[in-house]
């Protein structure tokens, strides 16, 4: 036995609760079983060579010191530009947006730079995991509300809706932000101008802000738009919205995403950002601005995915799968207690485990995104991949079928 204790004293965790993130665990186990990974969310194929060569081009220009805290400029003013044309908003570049270290530290951030220990935060589960620890981290207090499953006579959840009964309830004057992500992940649903209306109705007399995630704001189809709280001229005078290029350019390594918001916000966000990663790498952001030119280099996405979508939706429905509508993001939600085999009344996180180790192909279970147990038989896949991939990861799911 060692007598000697610990040279490192015992301490106690800032995230109790907190494990490691099912995405990191879910790819983890796709390697370990060579499974086909559709669970954490990253295309399997390139980015453009185009997006490269800028940022090569920006290296040799010696782009390589430290860019402005707050970020490039001609990327700041860039997105400006993008949200004014799209949303009908125009951002001060200088004052109203900061480039991130990609949407999560944006989200953090934005988190720690406005609540104090003791405010609420009101999110809407399932919710994206970083939500929860970030307001934990800053000392404030999760309330949840969840989106109301709508199900069918078999009691499978066929879609969601918004909880707003619950939402009235949150809200109330503890109440510091309020945290919504459209288009959603997981589900794919889309929030319209009606919904921010409803947000607004509710907000309006409260000092409540908001943080709207919209990372797949360039992944909206069936011709829908995306609408954004920069589309919202109140809502907009109270929110921090958070993109990110890593998903709309296919370089989700690359760690690169922006917030924006009013001065005012924007002026404490920086006083966090600063001392949280300072400033984001430079040459990517030259690369970036100059990309980000080209409007096709994003306009162009809802159809490509969209594709991907409809070839795997339609595979998956083969199978035996129960599919939710996807009306945005490249996750697809699938009910799999309608498939015909015993595993059919596994959890969620059992079903997952078995399909990567056992099926060969990975998938996130849905109660992943919710603190308390939730169980709806519902998992998600990622489909933006390669058609080869997809083609295989059917395949192999094609089994499930043949199975009894
Ligand atoms: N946003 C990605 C997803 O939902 C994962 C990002 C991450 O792993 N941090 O799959």
């Amino acid at each position: 036995m060692d007598q000697n204790p610990p040279l490192t004293p015992v301490f106690p965790s800032r995230l109790p609760e907190v494990g490691t993130t099912v995405f990191t665990v879910m790819s983890a186990l796709a390697t370990k079983h060579q499974a086909i990974n559709l669970g954490q969310g990253f295309p399997d194929f390139p980015c453009d060579r185009e997006l490269i060569s800028e940022v090569n081009a920006a290296m040799l220009a010696d782009h390589n010191q430290y860019p402005p805290m707050t970020g490039v400029a001609e990327l700041r003013e860039g997105v400006a530009e993008k949200i004014s044309d799209l949303y009908s908003h125009h951002y001060d570049p200088d004052t109203e947006i900061t480039i991130t270290a990609g949407g999560t530290q944006g989200i953090l951030t934005a988190i720690l730079s406005c609540v104090s220990p003791g405010d609420e935060v009101v999110i809407i589960e399932p919710a994206y995991d970083s939500y929860r620890p970030s307001i934990e981290l800053a000392g404030g207090i999760t309330v949840a509300v969840s989106l109301l499953a709508n199900r069918n006579d078999h009691g499978c959840v066929t879609s969601y809706s918004i909880p707003w009964d619950d939402l009235a309830k949150a809200i109330n004057s503890k109440t510091r932000l309020i945290i919504i992500n459209t288009p959603h992940n997981p589900t794919g649903m889309v929030w319209q101008s009606s919904d921010l209306d409803r947000l607004a109705n509710l907000v309006r007399n409260t000092s409540a802000l908001v943080l709207s995630d919209e990372v797949y704001e360039h992944m909206v189809f069936d011709g829908r738009s995306h609408i954004s709280v920069a589309n919202h001229p109140e809502l907009v005078a109270r929110s921090f919205l958070i993109s990110s290029f890593g998903k709309t350019f296919h370089v989700t390594g690359w760690k690169v995403g922006y917030v924006a918001a009013p001065a005012v916000m924007m002026k404490e966000f920086h006083k966090v950002h600063q001392f949280n990663v300072f400033t984001v790498n430079t040459p990517m952001q030259y690369g970036i601005a100059k990309y980000l030119k080209k409007a096709d280099h994003y306009l162009g996405l809802p159809s490509f995915y969209q594709a991907k979508r409809d070839y795997f939706s339609k595979g998956l429905e083969q199978v035996g799968f129960k599919l939710l509508p996807v009306a945005a993001t490249y996750f697809q939600c699938a009910n799999y207690t309608t498939l015909d085999i015993a595993q059919s009344k596994m959890s969620e996180a059992e079903f997952c485990t078995w399909l990567t180790s056992e099926i060969g192909v990975a998938a996130i279970p849905v109660s992943a995104f919710y603190a308390k147990p939730m169980e709806s038989g519902v998992i998600r896949f990622c489909f933006a991949k390669k058609e080869e991939t997809l083609s295989a990861a059917l395949a192999r799911l094609q089994t499930l079928s043949k199975r009894n």
